[in-house]
């Protein structure tokens, strides 16, 4: 804890706007971790500018680190860049809603539709899934299985029905997707569905072919919303297919998948900075439930891989009041500390959340498990009581705690006399320490002649 003291008493000194040095040296970490999510690197780039220079106008923080600050401007912006508030699907006014899904085979298209479609039905809507991918044989069954499975209406080209009108593809035999796509429409206005979803057909790279079908079926359902459908561990090749299906078939929104893997997500700021498309849901597993509308606090956090340190970052600047922390610090290097600075210092730390917590959330904490164990919230709780059984004679002056006083003290908070004596010498050592150190990290003016 005294660490965590001296470097929280060392921003104390700091003044002015951050320096270049901090921002560089933060930017570099920055830099590192981007990469590290899969952030396409000319995303990275123009991102890193801009972090530069939003952090150079920034006043330096009397709660936080000139590292803890650009980290802070570094989620703010990722955050922002990200989406600030989540977009929701927009609906039609005469229903039904028609909402496609687009991307590449095995992204997750189907899987989504299942998912929509039971978080749409939670929801009081009446869906209808819609399968116009009709270039896998096995590709209707699967549609057909996830709408079993959400207790949806399948809408689906009879099997072994065979090509109809001039634009049915041949040699998949099981018609034309753009004709399914126009039957399902009338049906689902017949049968009062409000939102259609249609799974569309994917290949495993972009092809020209794939693009023009799916351009067909858009053409052909007037969809409300287009959503770009991407597995997150694409990494960087996030930005290529993004453009080449903004450009061929164009999307409003987009939905990431497979974020129950280990990708970071660099996926989620590349493809947001390059078509500028929000993106709307997260898909996080097999099953149905696994989908949430997309968080970008949550993600931008993943994108950082430092949750902890924002965690740190938040709870630091709740619980920070710079005014006490100047007095205590004018007061700790003239030796001046009272018990019940003491106290506040103690009540001010616990308001970020149980000691030990707080302490592990410190990079390279995870060593020092054991002692961290002993740091126990209990013993905070009987000092506590000490303080509190004083007087604020004795807490201001400590040295008139004498004999009879620490008897009164231990037997009005429930201790025992040495718990008292324990608490009154500690603070007595602590005290002292804190001016020597005070001196030495030179605040509170000319104290440096303590030690
Ligand atoms: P499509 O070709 O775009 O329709 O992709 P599918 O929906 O068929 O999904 C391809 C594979 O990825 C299937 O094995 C799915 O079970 C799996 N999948 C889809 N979404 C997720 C997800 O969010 N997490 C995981 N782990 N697997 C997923
Ligand atoms: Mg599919």
């Amino acid at each position: 804890l005294s660490d965590r003291l001296t470097a929280a008493l060392q921003t104390l000194t700091r003044k002015g706007k951050l320096s270049d040095a901090d921002i560089d040296a933060t930017a570099r970490e920055i830099r590192i971790a981007l990469l590290e999510a899969d952030v396409a690197l000319g995303v990275v780039k123009t991102f890193i500018a801009r972090i530069k220079e939003r952090a150079k106008g920034a006043e330096v923080s009397q709660a936080l680190n000139p590292a803890q600050q650009v980290i802070k401007i570094v989620n703010e912006e990722l955050v922002g860049i990200l989406g600030g508030e989540t977009r929701r699907l927009s609906l039609a006014k005469t229903p039904p809603t028609v909402i496609m899904l687009a991307g590449l085979q095995g992204a997750g298209k189907t899987t989504l539709a299942g998912k929509l479609a039971l978080w749409l039905k939670k929801q009081g809507h009446a869906p209808m899934l819609v399968a116009c991918d009709l270039q896998r044989p096995n590709a209707v069954t699967q549609l057909q299985v996830v709408g079993e499975r959400a207790g949806v209406t399948v809408f689906a080209p009879h099997p072994g029905a065979t090509a109809t009108g001039a634009s049915a593809q041949p040699g998949n035999g099981v018609g034309d997707p753009v004709d399914v796509a126009r039957r399902a429409i009338a049906e689902a206005k017949h049968a009062q569905h409000d939102v259609v979803v249609v799974d569309t057909a994917g290949r495993l790279g972009v092809d020209e072919e794939l693009m023009k079908q799916a351009a067909d079926i858009r053409d052909a359902v007037e969809p409300d919303e287009v959503l770009f459908v991407v597995d997150a561990m694409i990494g960087q090749d996030a930005v290529t297919t993004a453009e080449a299906f903004r450009d061929g078939v164009g999307f409003t929104g987009v939905v990431l998948t497979k974020l129950d893997g280990d990708a970071r997500g660099g996926a989620a700021l590349s493809v947001r900075e390059v078509t500028g498309q929000p993106i709307l849901f997260a898909s996080n597993g097999e099953k149905l439930e696994d989908f949430d509308t997309f968080h970008p606090d949550r993600m931008a956090s993943r994108i950082l891989g430092m949750g902890d340190v924002l965690t740190l970052i938040e709870h630091a600047e709740q619980a920070f009041d710079q005014q006490q922390a100047e007095k205590a610090a004018e007061k700790l290097s003239s030796g001046q500390l009272t018990l019940e600075d003491f106290l506040e210092q103690m009540l001010a730390v616990r308001k970020m959340g149980p000691i030990g917590n707080l302490l592990g959330m410190l990079p390279g904490a995870g060593q020092m498990k054991d002692q961290l164990a002993q740091v126990d919230d209990k013993h905070l709780d009987r000092l506590q009581a000490i303080i509190r059984g004083m007087t604020p004679a004795e807490r201001a002056d400590p040295k008139m705690i004498n004999g009879s006083r620490r008897l009164r003290i231990a037997n009005g908070s429930g201790v025992t006399v040495r718990e008292v004596n324990d608490l009154v010498n500690r603070f007595f050592e602590a005290r002292k320490m804190m001016a020597q150190m005070a001196g030495r990290f030179g605040f509170g003016g000319g104290g440096g002649s303590k030690s």
